[in-house]
């Protein structure tokens, strides 16, 4: 029998953990690796670079419609690039970024011109010949790929995410972050009916990886 090709879904709050988590499970299985979260970034460093601000909602539906957005597959990680260029991780996690991305994220047009492109991953996944997408996100579970063969709710203390992004030397307000997309009307922050919800306040992230890896190999055997 022809394995399967996996989609795997990974939403949490901010520094729940889904990164590393995703860039691990994309290692051990073959999987081409989505980070949404830097998709939304790439778009909010863009249209602040182009002046537009988060309130004037018809300059921003004016900008998005002229992004030219596409993938360039690095090694297992698909990044977007906007007109070509792929937005520098300095620039994406800049304090600029951080504080701007969540108004950006909430709007509904926003959201719109970011859904097709990632559905777009599990072509592009599948086009490169990886076993299968992970992607992670806020709304990937609920509305991105509500169908995916495995969906993961990642929950974490404040504190201890306090503590994850800090040991990253990065200055973050995860809390505003988080009641920014919890609350918003259009895909908000939540654990779909159905997703598998993991607490990873006490677990290392090996014990993570373990067991959603017990979980997918019941469907797809890892290869590392
Ligand atoms: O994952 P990360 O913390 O880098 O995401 C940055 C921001 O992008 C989130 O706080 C959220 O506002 C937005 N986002 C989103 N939907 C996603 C991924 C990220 O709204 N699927």
């Amino acid at each position: 029998m022809p394995s399967p090709f996996l989609i795997v879904a990974i939403d949490g709050g901010a520094a729940s953990g889904k990164s590393s988590t995703s860039r691990a499970l994309s290692e051990r299985f073959d999987f081409l690796h989505a980070d949404t979260g830097s998709y939304y970034r790439a778009v909010t460093a863009e249209l602040l670079r182009r002046g537009v601000a988060t309130g004037s909602v018809d300059a921003v539906r004016a900008a998005l419609g002229t992004l030219a957005l596409s993938t360039r597959v690095e090694g297992r990680s698909a990044r977007m690039e906007i007109g070509g260029r792929i937005v520098p991780e300095a620039e994406i996690r800049s304090p600029a970024v951080n504080a701007a991305v969540s108004h950006f994220a909430a709007i509904p047009e926003v959201r719109a011109a970011l859904l097709a492109y990632q559905r777009g991953q599990a072509e592009v996944a599948r086009e490169r010949g990886f076993r299968g997408l992970v992607m992670e996100g806020r709304d990937i579970g609920s509305v991105i790929f509500p169908d995916a063969d495995f969906r993961f709710f990642l929950h974490a203390d404040p504190e201890e995410r306090a503590r994850r992004r800090a040991r990253e030397g990065q200055t973050d307000s995860i809390a505003e972050r988080d009641r920014l997309d919890t609350s918003r009307k259009t895909a908000p922050l939540t654990c779909p009916p159905g997703a598998i919800d993991i607490d990873s306040t006490f677990m290392t992230l090996d014990e993570v990886v373990n067991r959603i890896t017990g979980m997918l190999a019941t469907r797809l055997s890892p290869v590392a």
